[in-house]
């Protein structure tokens, strides 16, 4: 690909109905379902609105103006006349919550008409606004005292959709949801807040660059998904998975079982047959679905969509892991989405690609071809920089959660440490602006370092590392800490706004020099000097699981928040605090209500898990224990017993502990109760795991009552 497509992709990205940066025919593999065919696209749209109504609704979409409600009836009847010709019966308007999942509620579009029959009834009034039952979603205390109803609100940017059941259709209309005071409830709305607030600010920077052209800065994510897919008879024979998503016991297959050719090797037919599926249900949907290949783990795959505008590539997303999880069941299989279902095993992550884009198609992070763009390019980067420093911590919080934990900051990538690879030519072309020298291989006209006789840059997307949380690759940083259950929404809220601030930041250091009587081209290599000599120290090129990348680290004073509780106060510091402020990404409300909505579902989530642990220890594995203990004593074979006994009996004094753990103590909430749960639940349940895990090796196999790794892992 060369630049300039990808820089077309941007614009393509954010401009057409489907979001995605290819046109239909690139992604259509059946006649009878065109991309996006279940799509309320700007060519369906076109085709059944006027004039006057689609040429505002646009001005909308293009302008980021609210929408004139005038308009809304209109839209509302074409949007309804199309769903019931696709066979939609009931429409929902599809939101968000505090909880990461996607939540709907269903209406039905026919209402009675007094005399025996129904007539279709959607007004705009029913379009824009919604008032979902929602009183049981968490919302961190916003709404406990006097109001306990919230609103979903159309989000006209994400275009509506229709899902196919076997019995019948819905008519999905993506909507932010929020308090009757106006206070975000939603992952959406600080998202899209997040996307102005960096559109503002990059617009003032390319003004100061000299771009008077562009109107709006867009930003784009292109997420990765991994995923593993397993028998569904095996899914239910395991009350782990079934309550937790991920096992709670199993001990490790044999060596050697994990086969080498499982990473990019053939896709078995079932497998092969769900992934089609799958795509041609997103396709129809306009998610822009490309690539489909075998994880490193067995029964690990990858799916990852073409990249769309920040908005649309989150709301696709939820809808991706949807659809992900709802084919599998026509194949007789589970999609688990868990961060960690196989102890032992690889777990599973989602790399968040992301870049800013004008609406002239420029990606802001391509190094481009000439040393003006490369200017841009070198300020935007250093901005991302100081943004990914200044704020690690805040990063590091916004992949948090429960499954997490068996990834970050335990022996897997990427490490809970934030760091930045900029590939070895990024880091010299920094040191030589840093230093002012470069090393015998820099051009001598990149000594001079002023704007104009920057040379191209040599970047290319070759230069990898795999193991860097926070990757630069070629035109775009790949965020790789996401979980693979999560929303894209709030890591994506935290980058826009962040960079927004450091952007903004360095634009004033720019202004202030030029006012000071600098020229612009050096007032920027100054200031790209001076922010890349503070933040550097974020930047790191080297193997990133090394334990003495650890010790350095700490060295130069990164943070390392191995858990969710280590990690989730950084929510609240007052860096996070003023900067969501100063953006009005989140008040400073809105940010303690997610504090403590994540706070509970950890400790809900732990106490889930080591509550079925103990269950399952208890009535499951114990007993199964014993009666291979009483087939060892009528067998009466020495020196069997002696093996197993001292085991069956550390099993019990490891259930006893965890059931102890199970106790909550008196008085202990919020932030203590999940560090409460960390360091005694947590620990008690591996405790428990790892004697039954032993166990599991001697019990005769017919006795064992659990589904076995080297069972659920192959699929066939
Ligand atoms: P590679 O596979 O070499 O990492 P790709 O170009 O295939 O590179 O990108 C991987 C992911 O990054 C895809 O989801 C892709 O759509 C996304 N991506 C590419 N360009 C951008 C961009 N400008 N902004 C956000 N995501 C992007
Ligand atoms: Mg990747």
């Amino acid at each position: 690909m060369t630049t300039r497509t990808r820089q077309h992709n941007v614009t393509a990205a954010k401009w057409s109905a489907n979001g995605s940066g290819l046109g239909a025919a690139d992604l259509t593999d059946e006649k009878n379902n065109p991309f996006g065919a279940n799509v309320f696209s700007a060519a369906v749209q076109k085709d059944r609105l006027s004039k006057d109504t689609f040429s505002k609704l646009q001005s909308t979409l293009e302008h980021g103006d609210a929408l004139d409600p005038s308009t809304a009836d209109e839209v509302a009847e074409a949007m309804k006349q199309w769903a019931l010709e696709r066979g939609a019966t009931h429409y929902t308007h599809v939101f968000q919550p505090l909880t990461g999942l996607t939540a709907e509620k269903h209406d039905s579009f026919f209402e009675p008409d007094g005399s025996g029959g129904a007539i279709a009834e959607f007004s705009g009034t029913e379009l824009i606004q919604g008032e979902p039952d929602a009183s049981s979603f968490p919302t961190g205390g916003i709404r406990a005292t006097f109001e306990a109803r919230g609103y979903t609100a159309w989000d006209p940017t994400s275009p509506a959709f229709i899902l196919e059941n076997p019995n019948g259709a819905l008519l999905c209309i993506p909507t932010a949801f929020a308090s009757w005071t106006g206070e975000a409830l939603d992952a959406k709305i600080p998202l899209l807040r997040s996307m102005d607030a960096l559109s503002k600010s990059a617009i003032r920077a390319l003004r100061i660059l000299g771009d008077e052209e562009s109107q709006r800065v867009f930003t784009t994510v292109g997420p990765e998904q991994e995923y593993f897919l397993i028998d569904q008879q095996y899914y239910f024979e395991r009350p782990d998975l079934v309550t937790t998503g991920r096992t709670l016991f199993g001990a490790k297959p044999p060596k050697g079982h994990e086969l080498d050719d499982h990473y990019f090797g053939s896709i078995p037919e079932r497998i092969l047959a769900y992934m089609l599926d799958t795509e041609t249900e997103l396709r129809k949907l306009g998610v822009p679905v490309k690539t489909r290949h075998n994880e490193v783990a067995p029964g690990q795959y990858e799916i990852a969509p073409i990249f769309e505008n920040s908005n649309v590539g989150s709301d696709h997303q939820q809808l991706m892991m949807q659809i992900m999880q709802n084919t599998a069941r026509k194949y007789g299989l589970v999609c688990l989405l868990h961060e960690k279902p196989f102890a032992g095993v690889n777990g599973s992550g989602k790399h968040n690609n992301w870049s800013m884009g004008t609406d002239t198609g420029h990606n802001l992070l391509d190094p481009g071809a000439t040393p003006a763009d490369n200017m841009n390019f070198l300020f935007f980067c250093a901005a991302v920089i100081q943004a990914v420093n200044k704020h690690q911590g805040l990063l590091r919080a916004s992949v948090a959660n429960i499954g997490q934990d068996h990834r970050l900051g335990a022996n897997e990538a990427p490490p809970a440490i934030i760091s930045i690879f900029l590939g070895a030519e990024l880091e010299k072309v920094f040191s030589a602006i840093e230093s002012g020298e470069g090393d015998p291989h820099t051009p001598a006209s990149f000594l001079e370092l002023g704007a104009s006789v920057l040379p191209p840059l040599p970047m290319h997307g070759g230069d990898r590392n795999r193991t860097s949380p926070f990757a630069f690759t070629g035109n775009k940083f790949e965020f790789r800490a996401l979980g693979s259950s999560m929303s894209l929404a709030f890591p994506n809220t935290v980058l826009n706004t962040i960079v927004a601030e450091a952007i903004d930041e360095l634009s004033d250091k720019v202004e202030q020099k030029v006012s000071a009587g600098s020229d612009v081209a050096e007032a920027l290599t100054d200031v790209v000097k001076e922010s890349y000599a503070a933040n550097k120290a974020i930047v790191f090129g080297g193997d990133n699981y090394d334990e003495a990348w650890h010790a350095e680290a700490e060295r130069r004073g990164l943070k390392n928040l191995r858990t969710t509780p280590d990690a989730l106060p950084e929510v609240l510091t007052d860096p996070t605090i003023e900067a969501f402020g100063k953006y009005a990404v989140l008040s400073e409300r809105e940010l303690e209500s997610r504090y403590e909505v994540w706070v509970e579902q950890y400790v809900m989530r732990a106490n889930i898990e080591a509550e079925t642990a103990e269950s399952i220890a208890r009535t499951i594995i114990l007993p199964a224990a014993l009666r291979y203990l009483a087939l060892i004593d009528d067998a009466e074979v020495s020196g069997i017993a002696e093996q197993v006994k001292p085991l069956v009996e550390e099993l019990s004094a490891a259930i006893a502990k965890l059931a102890e753990a199970n106790e909550y103590p008196d008085g202990v909430e919020g932030l203590e109760l999940a560090q409460y749960a960390r360091d005694n639940q947590i620990t008690a349940m591996a405790e428990v795991r790892e004697v039954a895990d032993r166990l599991e090796k001697v019990v005769a196999d017919d006795l064992w009552p659990l589904p076995k790794y080297s069972e659920i892992l192959f699929v066939r």
